[in-house]
């Protein structure tokens, strides 16, 4: 049997990623995917301008790229932002095989099962991992790369409670006929969370973002309804309020009749960690680490953690390499940790109320009618405005002439 060096569960893109920068580094690697041919991870698909910009070669996989988005607050006031730095939107079967052919590419071998994380042990410094197939594999490092349910993690560091994870669920749908596809984020009325509209090459992905101790389906399936519905009316040039339920019209019925028939749904978990669960999560040990969602790397405001998997990878993969595996930990805490564990205290005021009305409704009336703090939303969108000076950011271009 051969022994890897390191066994890497699930090639999504923080695991793909880490055994591409591994296998060129030298290291015998062996990446595990389990998930059925054809079957797409359920993401949005946004990738921030940010991580464009430190991996450009991400814009070789198939997918649009957008520099127009609308925004709307939870009373539908839209505020258009045309995006200096542009972000693009994949198929996340297209970014994902584009990853693992990379990896592939650079000499990581690759299989195509799921691994048994109960069958994972540990015995004289050797890893043997298992699928649910009757395969077996051995190797000297661990990585969990295995997602926002990873069965790794619960293994390595114990599993997350539920005010840890926020839910993610929606539908693709085709494009509007009339090819009229604007790229739509819409903050719920009531409720934490966002909805998106994200046009991709050959369909748009709906969806709708919440926290998961929060989480009522029936009145979120509901919004998400009248979401969809006004967008293609919307396309169709019918000036609507997005969280409406005058599903009686004609024009309303037919959309909805067109859309139950097509739609496709889908639904998925997101890391979301309180502040306190960033100081006290343990991401690696002397033989494994985890990466990207298994380690709880998401943003907690918006569920973005495509660029967090890849990072993430990128740090391990150096800490690995550089023969300190176990500065891991500081490195992530030092490049992003901060900036997520700062995400997570603003995610209640975010979502809260400003001046009477909700947050998200105040900072988009601001931005209407004023350009610096229209600019610094433009760079939360692209991932180049933290958290950390964000509200002083939004106050100094606030007392800025308009
Ligand atoms: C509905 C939704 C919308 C989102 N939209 C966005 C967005 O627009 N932009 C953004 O940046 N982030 C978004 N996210 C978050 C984003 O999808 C994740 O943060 C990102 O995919 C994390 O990458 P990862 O490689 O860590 O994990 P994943 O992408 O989840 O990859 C994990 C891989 O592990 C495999 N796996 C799991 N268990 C096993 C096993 N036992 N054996 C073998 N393989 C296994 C899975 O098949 C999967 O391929 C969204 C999430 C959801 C749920």
């Amino acid at each position: 049997m051969t022994r890897f060096d390191l066994l890497i569960v699930g090639a999504g893109p923080a695991g793909s990623f880490a055994a591409e920068l591994l296998a060129k580094g030298g290291a015998k690697v062996a990446l595990f995917d389990g998930r059925p041919e054809g079957e797409p991870k359920a993401c949005g698909g946004g990738v921030t301008a940010k991580a464009l910009k430190a991996w450009p070669q991400l814009l070789n996989a198939v997918g649009r790229t957008i520099s127009e988005l609308d925004l709307y607050s939870p009373s539908s006031k839209r505020l258009h932002l045309s995006l200096e730095e542009p972000f693009a939107i994949y198929s996340r079967i297209a970014f994902d095989g584009y990853l693992r052919d990379r990896a592939r590419g650079a000499g990581a071998h690759i299989v195509s099962e799921k691994i048994s994380a109960r069958k994972a042990k540990r015995a004289d410094s050797v890893w043997r991992v298992g699928s649910d197939a009757g395969s077996e594999w051995t190797g000297s490092f661990l990585i969990g790369a295995d997602g926002a349910n990873s069965g790794i993690a619960k293994m390595l560091a114990g599993p997350l409670p539920p005010s840890d994870m926020e839910v993610a669920f929606g539908y693709r749908a085709p494009l509007p006929a009339n090819d009229v596809a604007p790229t739509v984020v819409a903050f719920l009325p009531g409720w934490v969370g966002y909805a998106w509209a994200f046009p991709r090459p050959d369909h748009i992905s709906f969806g709708i973002a919440t926290t998961q101790d929060a989480f009522k389906h029936e009145p979120l399936d509901d919004l998400l309804w009248q979401f969809m519905i006004g967008y293609y009316q919307q396309c169709e040039g019918v000036k609507v309020k997005f969280w409406q339920s005058d599903s009686g019209t004609p024009e309303r019925e037919r959309i909805e009749l067109h859309l139950r028939a097509t739609a496709e749904r889908y639904a998925a978990r997101i890391p979301g960690l309180a502040a306190k669960t960033w100081d006290s999560r343990t991401t690696c040990g002397d033989d494994w680490a985890l990466l990207g969602d298994a380690a709880g790397f998401a943003d907690p405001v918006t569920g973005e953690g495509i660029y967090y998997a890849l990072r993430s990878a990128e740090l391990f993969a150096e800490s690995y390499l550089s023969g300190a595996p176990l500065s891991y930990e500081k490195r992530w805490r030092k490049d992003f940790g901060a900036e997520l564990r700062r995400a997570a205290q603003m995610r209640r005021r975010f979502y809260g109320n400003f001046w009477g009305a909700p947050f998200t409704e105040r900072m988009i009336e601001f931005a209407r009618g004023h350009r610096g703090v229209k600019r610094v939303l433009g760079d939360l969108v692209a991932g180049e405005q933290g958290y950390v000076d964000l509200k002083k950011k939004l106050v100094k271009s606030a007392l800025r002439p308009v």
